[in-house]
């Protein structure tokens, strides 16, 4: 199975999310009150080739954030997070780099819920699309603005196939979903930066790649154990010990949404 890494725009957040914050209070100080901003990262999504079809993973950011009403005027969304894309940097053009159409893709996994992950949701009212059914539950609920989730700005066809985790165990993770018929894409819970946030596993013969999406910024912060949280969530600190023990495990290549570093990782199958 190849994998391809797809550059949608870049995003920045405030330094703590990167390396971590002793407790909540120093997170909302810093959030609200300081302008230490982390370094600007890519928005990778993920592209697999698997023989069952193409299967994507994130839909990136979009330029429509540049449009009135898109965003949030005010509020704590502008203190958390900053995102930049031009139109020709959104997934269609990054596909069309290497020859896929978006309706060449069958099958969409998204990671979380966040903009910059779903701003490309419009190209794939054919796929089928998949989203953990806490994530979703909590993004359309009337808590879901307060959480950073636009629903407004989802596609009105919008009603993806929800993830319970069905499957039983994969490795030290006691739930998982096969998404594939031969068992090879495997979607594992990892909640912490967002509530129902997922990970995707591609088994090779030898190798795991783990498509993390935003659990942590990058193969060293995993190895320190800091997860990716904007706040608080109890569940991040056990899910990045619990991934850190699966590549333990499991010989894994690990590619963050966030990483400058994921195409040579990919390229390399630099094992974590
Ligand atoms: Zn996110």
């Amino acid at each position: 199975m190849k994998i391809h890494l797809l550059q949608t725009g870049t995003v920045r957040c405030k330094q703590f999310q990167l390396t971590g914050a002793s407790n909540v209070l120093s997170r909302l100080y810093q959030l609200i009150f300081t302008q230490k901003w982390g370094e600007w990262m890519p928005t990778y999504c993920s592209l697999i080739e698997h023989p069952e079809g193409l299967i994507l993973v994130d839909t990136g950011e979009t330029a429509k954030i540049y449009e009135k009403d898109y965003l949030p005027n005010g509020g704590l969304y502008h203190k958390a997070v900053e995102t930049r894309i031009k139109e020709s940097e959104e997934l269609p053009h990054q596909l069309a780099k290497i020859g896929v159409q978006p309706k060449d893709i069958s099958t969409v996994l998204l990671t979380h819920m966040h903009g910059d992950h779903i701003g490309g949701l419009s190209h794939f009212e054919h796929a089928t699309i998949y989203v953990s059914q806490t994530e979703y539950e909590l993004a359309s609920s009337k808590k879901g603005r307060s959480n950073g989730y636009f629903p407004k700005n989802w596609p009105s066809w919008f009603q993806p196939t929800l993830i319970i985790y069905s499957d039983g165990p994969e490795g030290n993770f006691p739930k998982s979903q096969k998404i594939t018929n031969d068992g090879k894409i495997v979607v594992i819970p990892t909640p912490g930066h967002s509530i129902g946030h997922q990970s995707v596993l591609v088994k090779d013969a030898k190798l795991t790649t783990i498509i993390a999406g935003d659990l942590t910024y990058n193969e060293s912060t995993l190895r320190q154990e800091i997860p990716d949280v904007l706040l608080m969530n109890k569940a991040a600190q056990q899910t990045v010990e619990q991934v850190h023990q699966y590549v333990k495990d499991h010989p894994s290549v690990y590619l963050s949404s966030h990483d400058w570093n994921a195409p040579e990782i990919l390229t390399q199958a630099t094992i974590i």
